[in-house]
């Protein structure tokens, strides 16, 4: 048996980080994990360009049952924080919309940089590790019995991560510890995640794959996103869908204004006023692309002059223009998505530390917790924050 101060199981970028944090403190840490190669997500992130934080976060851009949970941790460590470690190492990175930051370069930069730290804080890392066991001794030390060797520690982090992308190694393993722990688990959602079509939108709706057009979608519990909604092969995606589809319940419609910022109504009227003999078809072409104007309305009424329209179709088309409301199949699951709603409820967490409020010597951070960020390295942004809360405590 070997013993150490702190077993990080996940070495993905709460791990990473909390052992860093924890390192530096002068613990004995060891990480383990299964995968072939560290921080994994952080590799394939933001495009191989990792949006590693937001200029701006508030607690209000993440998802917990418990609204108030995110508070101290994104407090103690802030965005700033992290740019500053970023810049520290020399990392170039740029602003998008909305406060995202990126990687000039690659994401590779953001694991590199992780693991420089860890080995300066004195972090063994151990890759490829199974574990097959965890228990907890009468000195109250966990026990780890794992395919290579026998562990003890004093201090337990589980920051396995979500369930999203299980081909890159996502497990519920973090789940089933805090069950076997006692700890309540809210159930689980695929988020930031593409929608999918009906069977007979399919048909409608596959041709205009890859068309993209700024809209504002708005879900039933009145959340709203203004991005670019991209229509693909199989459904619905682009950053307002991934953002709506955090606030998405089954079965629900959403709704779709494909003129954000322009008041339909009025600029119908302003058609009527000044070409009142022109196509309907050439109306909504100066304001859609063609293909999406003829999948969306009827042929005979497209081919209407405005005039000829009555007062009931002109009302539907300003409704159509900006609240199109779209009952979509379902979404791509947690094959294709970014985060994982729900998991290890915060209740049974300290928002300070992050330790299990009934076992002591119990962490859990990153996304198996269910804190889950809007898109726009919120999700990051919560890994080191509570990697870091962690990483002070144990
Ligand atoms: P992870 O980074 O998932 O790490 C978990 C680690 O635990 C992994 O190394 C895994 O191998 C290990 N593990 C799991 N099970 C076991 C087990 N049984 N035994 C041992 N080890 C185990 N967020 C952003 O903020 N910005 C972005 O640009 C961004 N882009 C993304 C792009 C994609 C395609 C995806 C899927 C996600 C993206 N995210 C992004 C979300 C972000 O990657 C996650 O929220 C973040 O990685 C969560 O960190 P974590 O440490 O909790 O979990």
């Amino acid at each position: 048996m070997k013993h150490h101060d702190v077993i990080i199981i996940g070495a993905g970028a709460a791990g990473l980080m909390c052992a860093a944090t924890a390192g530096y403190r002068g613990r004995d840490v060891l990480v383990l994990d299964n995968a072939k190669q560290a921080g994994r997500k952080i590799l394939i992130s933001g495009g191989g360009r990792c949006n590693f934080t937001n200029q701006k976060v508030e607690p209000n851009n993440f998802i917990c049952s418990n609204a108030h949970f995110v508070k101290s941790a994104l407090a103690r460590y802030r965005s700033s924080d992290f740019i500053e470690l970023v810049e520290r190492h020399g990392i170039e990175y740029h602003e998008r919309d909305h406060g995202q930051l990126f990687c000039d370069d690659s994401a590779k930069e953001i694991v590199t940089m992780l693991l420089t730290e860890c080995e300066w804080a004195g972090v063994q890392i151990k890759l490829r590790t199974e574990i097959s066991e965890i228990g907890q001794n009468e000195q109250g030390q966990f026990e780890l019995i794992t395919d290579k060797e026998h562990y003890t520690c004093d201090s337990l982090v589980m920051a396995t991560g979500g369930l999203s992308m299980p081909k890159l190694g996502a497990s519920p393993y973090g789940y089933h510890i805090a069950k076997q722990f006692g700890l309540k688990l809210l159930p689980t959602h695929a988020g930031l995640v593409p929608f999918t079509w009906h069977s007979e939108q399919k048909l409608k709706f596959e041709p205009l794959s890859g068309i993209a057009v700024p809209s504002t979608i708005t879900a039933k519990d009145g959340t709203q996103f203004s991005e670019a909604l991209l229509f693909t092969h199989r459904g619905l995606s682009g950053p307002a869908i991934l953002q709506i589809s955090n606030f998405w319940k089954a079965g629900e419609t959403i709704s779709i204004n494909l003129l954000p910022g322009v008041d339909a109504r009025a600029a119908i009227e302003l058609v009527l006023a000044n070409h009142s003999k022109q196509s309907l078809r050439n109306t909504l072409s100066h304001w859609l692309p063609k293909r999406l104007v003829e999948a969306l309305f009827d042929e005979t009424l497209l081919n209407k002059a405005m005039n000829q329209l009555i007062h009931s179709e002109l009302e539907q088309l300003a409704v159509d223009l900006e609240s199109w409301e779209i009952l979509m199949n379902g979404t791509e699951g947690y094959r294709t998505a970014e985060v994982t709603l729900g998991g290890v409820d915060t209740d049974e967490l300290s928002s300070k530390t992050m330790e299990a409020k009934s076992v002591s010597g119990l962490y859990f951070i990153g996304e198996v917790m269910d804190v889950s960020g809007w898109l726009g390295g919120f999700n990051f942004q919560w890994a080191w924050s509570s990697g870091v809360a962690a990483g002070q405590a144990v």
